[in-house]
């Protein structure tokens, strides 16, 4: 099994050859399922070698359209290829809804004259929360973070931790600096893929490196970091985390 990175940028990332923070999990037999899926996505899988037909799975984790908004292009060009194909579409139950009627419709309701809605582009799996979907046998858990945090409500992103072949691995997709909400899964994880922002200007929805640094040395000596911004970036590796990820890296379980 693969988890490879077709982008490690933040959502207006423009540094040539990188992309939105969207990743590919490939199973041994194949399969593919897309982890997000932003604006970016036509060109993230054009420079993999790859395009819509090559993927049977999507997990979106929230409703930001660096990882929602290139479901329209998967949702055409899969319907109105010669043949057509249906892509799965998983995630929490309680986003469905909300990404149908305020992300996707206003451009996909429309279409070849009939009035359509999400089941006539994808195969919706939505997730229970506090719960977990399987995936060519393994377990995805739905690991909730808080992102954008309000006075008096807070936008979830719902990360992935799971495990391939004895390796736990979490992926917290986008959340603020929180080690209190994530403590436990962190020390469960043999390998940690955290939301790093290294802008010199914070925007307060992602963790920064600044505070990330200051984690336990043995918390960063098995923490990758990405969705990072363009422009340069400190020496993660002397400060004792595994690094940056790359777009394209890929990591083999
Ligand atoms: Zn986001």
């Amino acid at each position: 099994m693969e988890l490879a990175f077709l982008g490690a940028g933040s959502a207006f990332c423009l540094t040539p050859g990188n992309f939105q923070s969207n990743m590919l999990l490939s199973s041994a037999s194949g399969r593919r399922l897309l982890i997000d899926c932003g604006s970016d996505i036509r060109f993230a899988l054009a420079a993999s070698g790859l395009g819509p037909r090559d993927i049977d799975d999507v997990y979106i984790s929230h409703l930001h359209a660096d990882h929602v908004g290139g479901l329209e292009y998967l949702g055409f060009t899969s319907r109105f290829a010669s043949p057509p194909f249906r892509i799965n579409l998983y995630t929490s139950e309680t986003l469905l809804e909300e990404m149908w009627v305020h992300s996707l419709s206003g451009g996909m309701r429309q279409a070849a004259g009939d009035q359509c809605t999400l089941v006539d582009f994808f195969d919706p799996r939505p997730i229970p929360p506090a719960s977990c979907f399987e995936w060519e046998g393994i377990s995805l858990e739905l690991v909730p973070t808080r992102h954008v945090v309000g006075e008096r409500s807070a936008m979830i992103s719902f990360g992935l931790f799971f495990e391939i072949g004895g390796t736990s691995i979490l992926l917290t997709t986008d959340t603020i600096f929180a080690p209190e909400d994530l403590g436990a899964y962190f020390e469960r994880a043999d390998l940690v893929f955290h939301d790093c922002e290294t802008s010199s200007d914070p925007t307060g929805v992602h963790a920064h490196y600044n505070e990330l640094v200051h984690l336990p040395a043995s918390l960063k000596a098995k923490t990758w970091l990405y969705h990072y911004n363009d422009g340069d970036k400190p020496d993660a590796r002397a400060d004792g985390f595994l690094g940056f990820v790359l777009p394209r890296q890929t990591f083999v379980f």
